[in-house]
C-alpha cells in the first residue's frame, strides 16, 4: 500500500531531512516513520462532507484528521471555520514564521480543498502571545515550490549532510547522534 507523508513531519524536513531520520531512530528504529500508510485515507476523504453539506454544529472543525490523495499527505488540522473559510494553526509561542510553518498549513488547506471545503484564508496563532498572523495564500510559485518539497520528501533517503549548519544544529535535539 502507498505511503503517505505526514503533515507533521514537513516543517521538521524544510529544517533538516536529516532530523526526521535521527528522530526515527528515536521511535521506532524505522527509516520510514515520516510516511504513514493509508488504511484510513479512503474514510477520511470522504467523511467531512458527503453531499457537499455540512451541519451549523460542524462549522468550526477541531482537530480534523484530513488527507488529499492527488499529493499522498494525511494529518491533521488545528482548526477551520467552515463558514468564513479561515484555516488556523496554533503553535505555543511564535517568534518567526519559518517556511515549515507555511508548508503545513499549505498542506492542511490542499487537504481540506480536496474533501470538498472551501479554504480562503490562512494564518498562524501565537498562543503565549496572542498574536494572529495572516499568511497568504499559495500563488503558482509558491504551489509549484511546495509540491517539489513533498516530493523531495517521498524521495529522501536518510544520508547525513554534507554541510552541516552550526547555528540549526545547535538548535537540534539530535546533535548528539548526529556530530
Ligand atoms: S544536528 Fe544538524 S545536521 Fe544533524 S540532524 Fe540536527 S540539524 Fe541536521
Amino acid at each position: 500500500m502507498e505511503d503517505y507523508i505526514q503533515i507533521s513531519k514537513i516543517n521538521d524536513f524544510v529544517f533538516c531531512p536529516y532530523s526526521i531520520y535521527l528522530h526515527s531512530v528515536y521511535e521506532n528504529f524505522n527509516a520510514k516513520t515520516y510516511h504513514r500508510t493509508a488504511q484510513t485515507v479512503g474514510k477520511i476523504a470522504h467523511r467531512p462532507v458527503d453531499g457537499g453539506t455540512y451541519t451549523t454544529s460542524a462549522r468550526v472543525l477541531q482537530g480534523m484528521e484530513v488527507c488529499c490523495e492527488r499529493l499522498g499527505i494525511m494529518g491533521k488540522i488545528d482548526t477551520f471555520d467552515a463558514e468564513s473559510g479561515l484555516l488556523v494553526e496554533r503553535k505555543y509561542k511564535i517568534k518567526k514564521i519559518f517556511d515549515g510553518y507555511r508548508y503545513q498549513l499549505y498542506a492542511q488547506m490542499f487537504c481540506l480543498r480536496e474533501m470538498g471545503y472551501e479554504v480562503k484564508s490562512l494564518a498562524i496563532q501565537s498562543l503565549a502571545d496572542n498574536k494572529r498572523y495572516k499568511i497568504s495564500l499559495p500563488d503558482a510559485q509558491e504551489t509549484a515550490k511546495f509540491e517539489e518539497l513533498i516530493e523531495a520528501m517521498k524521495n529522501y533517503r536518510p544520508s547525513p549532510p554534507e554541510n552541516k549548519n552550526p547555528a540549526k544544529c545547535a538548535q537540534c535535539v539530535y546533535k548528539p547522534l548526529c556530530h
